[in-house]
C-alpha cells in the first residue's frame, strides 16, 4: 500500500511523521509520490490553538469529498486532535477509517491493517512507561544540513491554559544510548546540526541516571556535529549548570528559546507558570553577562482570562526590559479540558487582537535594531542550502544561520553546504540578513 502523510504543527509532531513511516515501510508500505499517488492518508493533526484544530478539520472535509471517487481510500487521523476528540471523530466524518492517538505510532501497522479489513478503528489513551518509548525505529530522512532529534515526550508542567500534557502524557526521557545513535547516523548521511527536543529539555532524566547538560555534552562531542541547539526550556528550570554550558561546550549554539508567555506576574500566577517576571529577568541578565553574544527568544501568550490593559503593559514592558532576538507570540486560544478556559475575565477578540498588533510592532522594532547592529561584523554561518528565493537570478545564492539562529543569504559556491563560513553581515532586515564570506578559511571543523 502507498501512504502520505500531512503533519501540521510543532517539529513534535514532524518527527511522529516520520515515525509513523518508518513503521508503515517496515511492514511493506511504500510513500507515495504525492495524495493522489496514496491508498492511505494520515493527518497528523496539532490543537494547540483552535485555529491549528480548525484547519484539520477542513482538510478531512477535502480529502472526504476526494474519497468519494476512490472509495478504497483509507483516511486516517492521528496526533493531538485525534488523542482529545477520539471517536467523535469517525462520528462527526463518516469517511474516516481511523482514529490512533500520541500513544499509538508504534502500532500504526496494526491499526491500518484493521481498517483495510473494514472495521473502523479508535486507538487513544495512554500506555503505560515501559511501552511508550516503542515507537522508535531507525528512518530515513529527506537528506539536509540542520535536523530535529527528540529527546523527550510528554510534560508534567500543567500550564494552566495548555493541551499538551493531556494529551502527550507524563514526562519520558528517551535513553541516550538511542540518541546519540540517531545523531550518529545522521552525521553520517551529511547532517550538521541539531537541535533537541522536547517540551521542557531542562528536565530530561533518563531512567540511567543523566541530566540534560550530560546528554548536551554527549552529543556535542560526536564527531561532525558541528552545532547544537535546544528547545525548549522552561524559565523555571534553567539552571546555572546551563547557562555555563554556553560558555562551555563550544559548539552549543549562542541561542535560547525561553518562553516568557506574559510580563505580569499576576499572570504568570493564573498560567501556573512556576516564576515571576522578576526571576525571569534575572536569569535572562545571567545569561547575557556570561554570553554577552546570546540571542534570546520567547513566546507570548497576549489576552489570557483576566489580563487587564495594566498587565499587558508589564508585557510589553518585559519585551523592552529583555530585548528578545524575536518571539512567537499569539493570542489565547481557550482550550477544552484546560484549566484556563473556564477562567472569568475573558479578553474580547479585537481586543486581543489589537494587543497583540501592538506587541509584534513593538518586537518588530527591536528585532530590526538588534539585526542592524550586526551589519559590518563577521558572523559564523552554517550554510545550509541554496537561497529558494534568490534577490538575482544567476550567481548562486546560498542560505545559512548564524549561531544566534538568524537567516543569512550570501553568494557562494556549492560546496560550502554543511560547512561553518565566517561571512561579513552587509543588510539586515526583521526576518533575515546579507552578507558575504570574508576570507576563505572555511573548515569543516570549525564549530559554532
Ligand atoms: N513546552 C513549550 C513551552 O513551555 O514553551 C512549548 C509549548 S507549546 C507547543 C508552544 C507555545 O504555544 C507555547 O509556548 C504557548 O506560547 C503557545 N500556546 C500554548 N497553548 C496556548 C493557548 N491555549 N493559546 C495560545 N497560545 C498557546
Ligand atoms: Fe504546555 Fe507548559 Fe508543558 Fe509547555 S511547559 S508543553 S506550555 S504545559
Amino acid at each position: 500500500m502507498k501512504f502520505h502523510i500531512h503533519t501540521f504543527g510543532c517539529q513534535m509532531n514532524e518527527r511522529d511523521s516520520e515515525r509513523m513511516a518508518a513503521w508503515l515501510s517496515r511492514a511493506g508500505h511504500a510513500p507515495a509520490a504525492d495524495e493522489s499517488g496514496a491508498d492511505l492518508i494520515i493527518i497528523n493533526t496539532c490543537s494547540i490553538r483552535k485555529k491549528a484544530e480548525d484547519k484539520v478539520y477542513s482538510l478531512i472535509g477535502r480529502l472526504e469529498k476526494d474519497k468519494r471517487n476512490r472509495p478504497d481510500l483509507i483516511l486516517a487521523v492521528a496526533g493531538c486532535v485525534a488523542e482529545q476528540q477520539g471517536e467523535a471523530l469517525l462520528r462527526r466524518f463518516p469517511g474516516l477509517n481511523l482514529v490512533f492517538g500520541t500513544h499509538q505510532i508504534g502500532r500504526v501497522a496494526a491499526l491500518v491493517k484493521q481498517a483495510q479489513a473494514g472495521e473502523r478503528v479508535t486507538a487513544i489513551g495512554a500506555l503505560p512507561d515501559a511501552d511508550r518509548l516503542f515507537g522508535y525505529l531507525p528512518f530515513q530522512r529527506a537528506p539536509g544540513v540542520s535536523t530535529f532529534v527528540t529527546i523527550m515526550e510528554g510534560c508534567d508542567n500543567w500550564c494552566s491554559y495548555c493541551v499538551v500534557p493531556a494529551l502527550r502524557g507524563r514526562e519520558i526521557s528517551r535513553p541516550p544510548a538511542e540518541i546519540i545513535n540517531e545523531v550518529r547516523a545522521l552525521t553520517y548521511t551529511g547532517y550538521r546540526e541539531f537541535t533537541l527536543i522536547g517540551q521542557n529539555v531542562n528536565s530530561y532524566r533518563p531512567a540511567i541516571g543523566l541530566n540534560f547538560i550530560d546528554i548536551l555534552s554527549l552529543v556535542a562531542e560526536i564527531p561532525d556535529v558541528l552545532r547544537l541547539r535546544f528547545a525548549t526550556s522552561h524559565p523555571k528550570d534553567l539552571s546555572p549548570e546551563l547557562t555555563r554550558a554556553f560558555t562551555e561546550i563550544p559548539n552549543l549554539a549562542r541561542h535560547l528559546h525561553l518562553p516568557a508567555q506574559s510580563g505580569s506576574n499576576r499572570v504568570l500566577a493564573a498560567m501556573n507558570r512556576h516564576y515571576t517576571r522578576e526571576e525571569y529577568l534575572e536569569k535572562v541578565e545571567k545569561l547575557r553577562a556570561a554570553c554577552p553574544d546570546i540571542a534570546i527568544t520567547t513566546d507570548m501568550i497576549i489576552g489570557f482570562p483576566g489580563e487587564e490593559e495594566s498587565d499587558f503593559r508589564q508585557t510589553m514592558k518585559i519585551l523592552d526590559e529583555a530585548r528578545f532576538d524575536g518571539s512567537f507570540s499569539f493570542v489565547f486560544s481557550p482550550r477544552p479540558g484546560t484549566r484556563a478556559a473556564d477562567m472569568a475575565g475573558t479578553v474580547e477578540n479585537a481586543e486581543g487582537k489589537r494587543r497583540l498588533k501592538i506587541f509584534q510592532d513593538r518586537q518588530d522594532e527591536i528585532t530590526l535594531e538588534i539585526n542592524q547592529a550586526l551589519v559590518g561584523q563577521v558572523q559564523k554561518v552554517l550554510i545550509e542550502g541554496i537561497n529558494p528565493k534568490p534577490r538575482t537570478r544567476g550567481a548562486a545564492s546560498l542560505t545559512g544561520r548564524t549561531s544566534g539562529n538568524k537567516i543569512v543569504h550570501l553568494p557562494g559556491s556549492l560546496d560550502l553546504i554543511g560547512k561553518i563560513t565566517p561571512v561579513r553581515i552587509t543588510e539586515a532586515a526583521i526576518h533575515s540578513l546579507r552578507g558575504t564570506i570574508e576570507d576563505n578559511p572555511v573548515s569543516s571543523e570549525a564549530r559554532s
